[in-house]
Formats: C-alpha cells, sequence, structure tokens
C-alpha cells in the first residue's frame, strides 16, 4: 500500500475537519489520501435478500423476514457463476441475518475465494441505533460469519450507508472490533442522509488510541458543481450504461479506483412485488431485466478485484 505524502490531504480545510471532529466528539481526523492504482477498481455486493432493503423498510418490519420467500439462494449462485465466468473476484458484505440461516451458502463465497466483509446483523441503520446497539449488531454479524469462515472479517459496510456527520462515532467502534477498512460513506445529498463534505476518494481516518481505519467511499462523479453518484444500486440500473462507462472511464483516466455496489435481488425480476409508493418502485424494481447484462459489461470493460486488494490489505 502507498500512503500519499501529508501534502496530499483531502480534508485541508480546518472548517471542515473542525465540522468532522466536533459531529462525533472522538478527535477525527482524515489524516492521508491513499494513492492506489487508478485501474483496480473494487467490486462489491451488499449480500441481503429482496424483502430487506431500504425501499421496503415501511412495510416490511424486521420480526417478519422470516415469512417472506428467501431467493438469496438463487440469486447469490447467480452471481458467484457470473463472476466466476469472467474470473473476477469481489468483495461481499454480507448480512449476518442471512449468514445465520443459510451458512453453506456463505461457506460457498468463501470457497470461490471472494472477500467475506460484513454488513451488519440486521440491516439497522446507524443513526437508528445507540452506541451500545450498533457494537452488538456488529459483533453479532462478525461472529456468526467468522464462524463460518474462520478468517477475519476486515471490512464493514452500513446499511443505506448510514454513516453520515452525525454517527462517525461508529468508526472507533468498528476499529476496536478489529474492523479495518470500511466502505460506508456515499458523499453525496441524500434523503436518508449521505455525507457530502466526505472526501470522495479513499482515505485514512486516525482514531487515535484505537488505531486507523480506511475508508474507501462510494464513487461519485463533479457533475455541475455536485456529486453525483454512479456507483451500483438503482444508479446503475436507472442510468444508460455508455454513461457509467464514461463516468467510470474518467474516474480511472484521473488515478482514482471506482467501487461498485450490487445487490443479488438486482438480478432477479421474477421477485415477488410489493406493493409500494411510486419512487420505492422505481429504484427497487427499476430496469431489474437489464441489471445482469450491464454488469456484464462492466467486468469486461474495466478490472475488479475485491476491496482488499485494491487497498493493499490482501
Ligand atoms: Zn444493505
Amino acid at each position: 500500500m502507498i500512503i500519499g505524502n501529508m501534502q496530499q490531504i483531502h480534508f485541508n480545510s480546518i472548517n471542515k475537519k473542525k465540522q468532522l471532529m466536533e459531529c462525533g466528539g472522538i478527535g477525527l481526523e482524515v489524516i492521508k489520501s491513499l494513492e492506489l492504482n487508478g485501474s483496480l477498481n473494487a467490486l462489491t455486493i451488499d449480500v441481503e435478500d429482496w424483502f430487506q432493503v431500504a425501499n421496503l423498510q415501511d412495510i416490511v418490519n424486521f420480526k417478519d423476514w422470516d415469512k417472506f420467500e428467501s431467493r438469496i439462494s438463487l440469486t447469490l449462485t447467480q452471481i458467484l457463476n457470473l463472476l466466476c465466468e469472467k474470473n473476477v473476484g469481489a468483495t461481499f458484505f454480507v448480512l449476518g441475518w442471512i449468514a445465520e440461516r443459510f451458512p453453506a451458502l456463505i461457506k460457498q463465497i468463501d470457497d470461490y475465494g471472494h472477500e467475506i466483509a460484513t454488513h451488519g446483523y440486521s440491516h439497522r441503520c446507524i443513526y437508528e441505533m445507540n452506541e451500545r446497539e450498533f457494537k452488538s449488531d456488529l459483533q453479532k454479524s462478525i461472529e456468526l460469519i467468522g464462524n463460518i469462515t474462520g478468517k477475519d472479517i476486515l471490512g464493514y459496510r452500513a446499511p443505506n450507508y448510514s454513516i453520515i456527520p452525525n454517527t462517525i462515532w461508529a468508526f472507533k467502534i468498528l476499529a476496536q472490533c478489529g474492523i479495518r477498512y470500511d466502505s460506508s460513506i456515499f458523499p453525496i445529498k441524500h434523503n436518508r442522509g449521505g455525507f457530502v463534505s466526505a472526501p470522495r476518494f479513499p482515505f485514512i481516518i486516525d482514531l487515535e488510541q484505537d488505531g486507523k481505519l480506511i475508508e474507501f467511499p462510494l464513487s461519485t462523479i463533479r457533475l455541475l458543481g455536485n456529486n453525483f453518484p454512479v456507483a451500483g444500486g438503482a444508479y446503475l440500473r436507472l442510468y444508460p450504461y455508455w454513461f457509467i462507462r464514461s463516468a467510470l472511464r474518467k474516474l480511472n483516466d484521473a488515478g482514482k479506483p471506482v467501487i461498485i455496489y450490487i445487490h443479488p435481488w438486482e438480478i432477479d425480476y421474477f421477485q415477488p412485488r410489493l406493493k409500494t409508493n411510486f419512487s420505492s418502485r422505481l429504484k427497487h424494481y427499476g430496469n431489474l431485466a437489464l441489471t445482469e447484462q450491464k454488469i456484464k459489461k462492466l467486468l469486461s470493460d474495466f478490472q475488479f478485484a475485491s476491496i482488499s486488494e485494491v487497498i493493499g490489505l490482501a
């Protein structure tokens, strides 16, 4: 791993740094950006079932999850086959609830040589938990997943990218639980949060006595003076492929690695359809039939690997 020198601090604005420190009160300070190979990108898969997502949260309760038809074995196997066909490694952020019910499936991801990281246990947003609840949710997932693979869990992604200015206290807990990198910051304005003032590219956070943590924010491009998401999920499904390819090319040409996120349910056109509002319907069900083809094109046009490989932890 090559670390940039002190002149390359992304957060060189004292006000922004102060703002971060005040938000969490933990002396959080971005100390260095990471210089990485700009053409090696990170491919990530958030392993959760179709009914566990933010867009359906208002109509599906956590306590009812067991009543829904699980399609994770089907969709995840499809993704594993696709990656095998393209010979690409990835990071799988596994939900503890899934690991608890489908240990053989999680073992299979590991057997295929991919990296397994955690997406927490219950898919609760960090801003809906206090520090104790967050730690317990995280530890439960680490224990479940670690018992299946027998390996250390190095990475974490928060449900709904819920590390925002008000929840940066989570970094300290992540480091205390052995997490070495996080990929939960979406540097955009978003109705459920977003962290628009955060750096757009990988950086190291100094947590003082708790050590250091690498953050790999979700990819954005600058458009009309704003950060514009191009990283995956509904954006990947709804934008035309030529636009995504040109955005990713631009980032790689500037020496910046891209991070893509997809969910197994996003390639499942035949999943059950729940009645919800128009916006949630569009974000959850829009272009499901086209996702697999888009992923295939991405894997052909760009070079991908797991996060650990991209940031030099592997
Ligand atoms: Zn999720």
